[in-house]
């Protein structure tokens, strides 16, 4: 009896230590999803049932920000759980791989990991048992996909498709001695937003309410909306809007017409010749890109309920944590805009949904303040690997267990670099705390402050105003605060970091 209790006692004791009930991490993440594009988040545009049942099922966090609105930083600062200024990645520089990263923690913990899709980084991906991604930023149909070994190209498919069978096989494929950790990354619904035939039709011939602040003047506002060049109106390209190019024209001259923003359209309607232009053209340039990008995150949607079923047939639904996320917000018009970068709430929001059915209880929201630093910290405590000191995130576990610690961050800093950069968007940093948001475009020393509980749509410059003196104060010393604490003492950095904007060693093979 007693050597049989000790045995059994020996095989738990073992079975803890290699932590036999870890939960599995599926981290799913689409690029540029914005969450007024998400049923849960209420959106006025479209449905997303199969997103919205992570939410059914498990929690919507309700203000989830980046601390960085641009793609590649914001991967970088998801995998290392540091801002910008620390992880090596402002701009579109190459990630060093070498660095610390949650993948690498995970898998020597004993983690089996997986990284499937969009990858973006500028380098191979490490800490990975297996890793299948898109070069660079893919392509929407007959995708090549990079392996440690070679590549492959998957023709006639879609890629949203692509993507998720990979990751279903990545599941099934498992060792089943291992808890796992999976990367599922979506390329859609980034730009040119292309859709498949079918989910193209679902949208085709909708007509999309635009948002309230479409026809924003700007008035009070720095030069920094007036000069950016992502404006729906003017700044949308003839293959953004899918038009065809006239027939006759050499390679050379097809491309160059794609790239040409009009400011006129002409179209077929009921058999007659149209021409659009002005307001009548911004209002339909509005209309064929929302419809594009609609239907690409509608696949998105079915592809996660098809990735959810096969996650829940295989026995592993209680144990395994789904976050569903973006790497940043988008604008779907807001402001006159599409894109992100601006510290604006659209840009700056994303959607966060997280199941995880042994711990979070089902239909639960929060608006406890969470930033994409917090990622990593997060699934390493709920792997219980210890999370490392240099990690600048705070792990969200307590808020998923509905238990926020009264010590919970109120406020948060950003900062955008990629200036000169596309869309002409001005560097600027921030903070926003829970009621307000100050903005500084360091570089024409303008300051932007808006009320977001009386002026949710930021329309409103208070800056300068008088009787926000005050206010502007505070918010001023909560941003120096934030800076030192973070370690970003460097405000006026003028010059451009190592390898620079795109440089040369990022498009080796094009990651
Ligand atoms: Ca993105």
């Amino acid at each position: 009896m007693r050597p049989l209790c000790l045995a059994l006692a020996a095989v738990l004791c073992a079975a803890a230590a290699e932590g036999a009930d870890r939960p599995n991490i599926v981290f799913i993440m689409s690029d540029d999803h914005a969450a007024q594009a998400v049923g849960a988040y209420g959106s006025r545009l479209n449905e997303t049932p199969n997103l919205d049942r992570l939410a059914r099922e498990g929690l919507a966090m309700d203000d989830v920000f980046v601390t960085n609105s641009i793609c590649t930083p914001s991967r970088a600062a998801m995998l290392t759980g540091q801002y910008s200024h620390r992880n090596g990645v402002p701009v579109f520089n190459r990630f060093d791989s070498s660095r610390q990263t949650v993948a690498r923690l995970l898998q020597a913990a004993g983690y089996h990991t997986g990284m499937i899709g969009k990858w973006h980084l500028g380098s191979d991906p490490a800490g990975f048992d297996h890793w299948e991604i898109l070069p660079g930023q893919g392509a929407y149909v007959d995708p090549i996909l990079y392996t440690a070994t070679g590549e492959r190209r998957y023709g006639g498919r879609y890629t949203t498709d692509v993507i998720t069978d990979l990751a279903i096989d990545f599941i099934r494929s498992r060792p089943p001695d291992k808890p796992f950790f999976l990367m599922y990354h979506h390329k859609a619904p980034h730009r040119p937003w292309v859709p498949d035939e079918a989910h193209r039709r679902m949208f085709a011939d909708r007509w999309l309410s635009e948002p309230t602040t479409f026809w924003d003047t700007y008035a009070t506002r720095s030069q920094a909306l007036r000069q950016n060049r992502q404006r729906v109106a003017d700044d949308m390209r003839r293959n953004d809007l899918k038009l065809t190019p006239p027939e006759g024209l050499s390679e050379e001259e097809r491309r160059a017409w794609l790239v040409v923003t009009p400011d006129e359209v002409t179209l077929t309607r009921d058999g007659r010749e149209v021409t659009l232009r002005g307001e009548e053209l911004a209002r339909w340039k509005l209309q064929r890109y929302l419809q594009d990008y609609l239907a690409t995150v509608q696949s998105i949607d079915d592809n996660v309920g098809r990735f959810l079923d096969a996650l829940d047939a295989a026995g592993l639904r209680d144990n395994t944590i789904v976050v569903y996320t973006s790497d940043q917000g988008f604008f779907l018009g807001e402001h006159g805009l599409y894109d992100k970068r601006f510290m604006y709430e659209e840009s700056l929001r994303v959607p966060f949904l997280v199941r995880w059915p042994a711990v979070i209880k089902p239909g639960t929201r929060t608006d406890a303040m969470a930033l994409n630093v917090d990622f990593a910290p997060t699934f390493l405590e709920a792997a219980g690997v210890p999370v490392p000191a240099d990690m600048q995130g705070r792990s969200l576990l307590p808020v998923w267990r509905g238990q926020t610690p009264a010590d919970w961050r109120t406020s948060m800093y950003y900062r955008y670099y990629h200036d000169p950069g596309d869309h002409n968007t001005a560097q600027h940093y921030g903070v926003r705390t829970r009621t307000h948001k100050l903005i500084h475009y360091w570089k024409s020393d303008e300051w932007e402050l808006f009320d977001l509980v009386h002026d949710p749509h930021e329309l409103h410059n208070l800056y300068g105003q008088p009787g926000h003196e005050r206010l502007a104060d505070e918010l001023k010393a909560e941003l120096r605060r934030l800076k030192s604490e973070l370690g970003d003492e460097d405000q006026f950095a003028e010059e451009q970091p190592p390898n620079g904007v795109d440089g040369p060693v990022a498009k080796l093979r094009g990651r």
